[in-house]
């Protein structure tokens, strides 16, 4: 399919617009597709038009205690409300496109998805048999990344970036359209680039990540250790129970509207080093647009994003070169990882 001219064409780049047109009747219901974002907490699909127009939409808690079959057995029956809520039935669809929380195989494999306690999952088998409709996966932080370059912040773009902050940092990239996986289906795991030599513990057992800075638990560390030892205080040792490794990100934004001193320096660490993985990746890539999304980013994006801003222009390569790359908030916000399914399914389907 030609790609970059028919994303651009059809786009809208407002979700409130492609909201809007929820029910309406379509000329082109042969291009349906279901978005689906297996989440670590919420379960949610989509029925959207080839414009990404959503026509219907679901959702439910993961419980991610049910186990992999359990899990997939409530994904089934959100994709079914779905298409109900879209007033379609399943065999009109043209596929399914899936984004999971993990590096994902060609085959639909979920190699790893900790917060769902998945190894080597068959995710996109499993829906296969039970939906029998084509089923594409892809990581979730791809899927966002995709999505936001044709229905969001990106759209019109080709070259674009994404990052997002929560809690961890998960990362997509786009080059000419066409998304990075990499020899192992597993590229882009910006999170993981190493920023700090001999730095900060990181969760997957490396040092220095920039993950270990440039997200929740990332700030989580740092909060830890100036409250233990330095004996320093802060309203969020109340907000989050003592327990720094369980922030939330309306927890971060009620501390920061507070001016609460050491959640500000906090926030803004962790913004200082998002800024560095952008610089590092303008440097490297140099795309048009990067798109900062995720928890804290949504909740303090207006907020952090000049110390973001700064960071990156402080450290990318050459100097000025920024002033050709737009930095920009995402706009799917809750869609997005389900609308970058229903795009990443388009480009391989229709
Ligand atoms: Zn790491």
């Amino acid at each position: 399919m030609g790609k970059r001219s028919k994303k651009t064409d059809e786009v809208d780049s407002k979700p409130a617009k492609r909201k809007s047109r929820k029910g309406r009747a379509k000329a082109d219901d042969d291009g349906l597709l279901v978005g689906l974002d297996i989440g670590g907490t919420k379960l949610y699909a989509v029925v959207a038009d080839s414009s990404g127009a959503v026509r219907g939409s679901a959702r439910k808690k993961t419980r991610p205690q049910l186990g992999f079959e359990g899990v997939m057995g409530r994904a089934l029956e959100v994709v079914a409300e779905a298409c109900e809520d879209a007033k379609v039935p399943l065999e009109a669809l043209r596929g399914v496109g899936v984004g999971a929380p993990s590096p994902m195989l060609p085959d639909g494999t979920a190699v790893n998805a900790p917060n769902l306690g998945w190894r080597n999952a068959p995710v996109g088998a499993l829906l296969e048999g039970q939906l029998s409709r084509p089923v594409i996966t892809a990581n979730d932080c791809d899927a966002g990344t995709f999505g936001e370059l044709v229905y969001g912040a990106g759209a019109g773009a080709d070259t674009l970036v994404g990052l997002f902050m929560g809690t961890g940092l998960g990362g997509g990239i786009v080059i000419d359209g066409k998304p990075v996986c990499g020899e192992n289906n597993m590229a882009a795991e910006i999170g993981h680039m190493v920023v700090v030599a001999d730095g900060r513990r990181c969760g997957c057992g490396h040092r220095g990540c920039l993950e270990a800075y440039a997200s929740k638990t990332g700030m989580g560390s740092y909060l830890r250790c100036q409250v233990a030892c330095e004996g320093r205080e802060t309203v969020l040792t109340e907000l989050c129970d003592g327990d720094f490794g369980s922030l939330r990100s309306g927890a971060l934004a009620k501390a920061y509207a507070e001016q609460d001193e050491l959640a500000v320096e906090a926030l803004h660490e962790s913004a200082r080093f998002l800024g560095i993985g952008v610089a590092n990746l303008v440097t490297l890539l140099g795309p048009s647009v990067v798109v900062l999304g995720g928890g804290v980013m949504e909740a303090l994006g207006k907020q952090l994003l000049p110390h973001v801003e700064r960071a990156a222009r402080a450290s990318a390569f050459p100097p000025g070169t920024l002033k050709k790359t737009k930095i920009c908030l995402a706009a799917l916000g809750d869609d997005s990882v389900a609308l970058g399914a229903v795009a990443w399914a388009r480009q391989r389907l229709l």
